[in-house]
């Protein structure tokens, strides 16, 4: 997933038009108070953690300055910060508008729809998710005339603006409605849009790109996401490998069956941690790989439910014993296994040869894995 920190999304955000704060980005306090010093950013200002996750505002990480000290003291508390599991690099210092209202606008792709939908509240900010729905609106976009009037004279219904607010409001759906069209965003989300007096500023900027249309756009192809190191390893290797918060590995193939194969150990309590889908492949090489990366992330157990159709049990059985072998023995663990379907009896035979024992039914077998995890040091 391509998912753009606030001040590249808003830099993507100035070249369709659309009105930002002045400011720039810091990495240390000190370019933190120089920036406010010279000004380069405008005092009062705002100091903002460039992080991916949200509600940075409720959690400390937007904070105000009067003064360039101040500045340098709100950055130093924010390069501090390890918010929500990501340690914090960079912040953006703006000028600290005073806004007469906060305004939501996104565009996103509606699944079920299969159309893009503009949503907009007029009581966007940090409280958007207790906003109860009927506050929201929602307009699916018809791709082809593209946004229509009757659409933004909606909107500037619902916020209330008319004269050159209202000018200003069309002007800005206009302009991100272009911009998550020719950028193949997932994504665009103005939250706060801030009434400042006759126009609209955009506070915040969320822009996620589409990962299926990551070809046409190289310029983002630098952008660190939010994978593991494990993951990044897994999508070089092109390896479907995600960790979780538990300690049970799950090894199976579809995503389908993954699914529903972490369901299970949860419905018997058990806490999938890492999860790992061969898809179609039996490639002995692949299997190995997939499996030493899954010891990396050191189960406590790793449940093995593996539907042979196109891949063949014998196959898997027979990678997943060469690389069990290759495993230090500081990071074994204790194995579940239940293969069924093409060469099932070969598979069996191959794992019981190593010491492996199949068990054929989900239940027993997920019971089996939990319990193994459970017993585990
Ligand atoms: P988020 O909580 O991670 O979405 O961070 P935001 O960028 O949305 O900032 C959170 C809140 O800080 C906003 O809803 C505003 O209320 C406030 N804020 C951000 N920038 C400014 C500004 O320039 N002026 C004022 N007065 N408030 C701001
Ligand atoms: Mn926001």
């Amino acid at each position: 997933m391509v998912k753009l920190a606030e001040w590249h999304g808003k830099e993507v955000f100035r070249k369709y038009g659309i009105a930002l704060p002045q400011g720039a980005v810091a990495r240390s306090p000190g370019e933190a108070e120089a920036l406010a010093r010279s000004g380069k950013v405008p005092l009062p200002c705002v100091v903002k953690a460039q992080v991916l996750a949200g509600g940075r505002g409720k959690g400390g990480a937007v904070r105000f300055a009067n003064t360039a000290a101040e500045a340098r003291e709100a950055a130093t508390a924010i390069l501090g910060l390890e918010f929500k599991g990501e340690k914090v690099r960079e912040v953006l210092l703006e000028e600290k508008l005073s806004i007469a209202k906060e305004l939501y606008v996104s565009f996103t792709l509606d699944r079920s729809l299969r159309l893009p939908i503009l949503i907009t509240s007029a009581k966007g900010g940090v409280e958007i998710e207790s906003v109860e729905d009927a506050a929201i609106d929602r307009q699916p976009v018809d791709p082809f005339p593209g946004l229509t009037a009757y659409e933004k004279r909606r909107v500037a219904k619902s916020f209330g603006l008319s004269g050159p607010a209202r000018a200003s409001l069309d002007r800005l759906l206009d302009n991100l409605w272009k911009l998550f069209q020719a950028e193949d965003a997932e994504l665009v989300e103005i939250n706060p849009l801030a009434v400042v007096g006759d126009g609209l500023v955009a506070l915040d900027a969320k822009v996620i790109i589409e990962d299926d249309a990551a070809f046409r756009h190289p310029e983002y192809a630098e952008v660190r996401d939010d994978r593991t190191p494990l993951e990044e390893i897994a999508r070089e290797k092109e390896i479907a490998f995600v960790q979780l918060d538990g300690n049970i590995g799950v090894i199976a193939n579809g995503a389908g069956l993954t699914m529903a194969t972490l369901d299970v150990l949860q419905e018997f309590g058990g806490r999938p941690g890492v999860f790992l889908d061969l898809g179609g492949t039996d490639d002995p090489r692949k299997v190995t790989e997939a499996f030493l990366l899954m010891a990396e992330a050191r189960p406590k157990a790793v449940f093995l439910n593996i539907f042979g159709g196109v891949t063949k049990c014998d196959t898997v059985a027979k990678g997943l014993v060469e690389a069990m072998g290759k495993v230090p023995p500081s990071d074994r663990f204790p194995l579940v296994a239940r293969i069924r379907g093409n060469n099932e009896k070969e598979g069996v035979e191959i794992l019981r040869e190593a010491g492996i024992i199949s068990i054929p039914t989900l239940r027993e077998s997920a019971q089996a894995a939990v319990a193994a995890a459970a017993r585990s040091p």
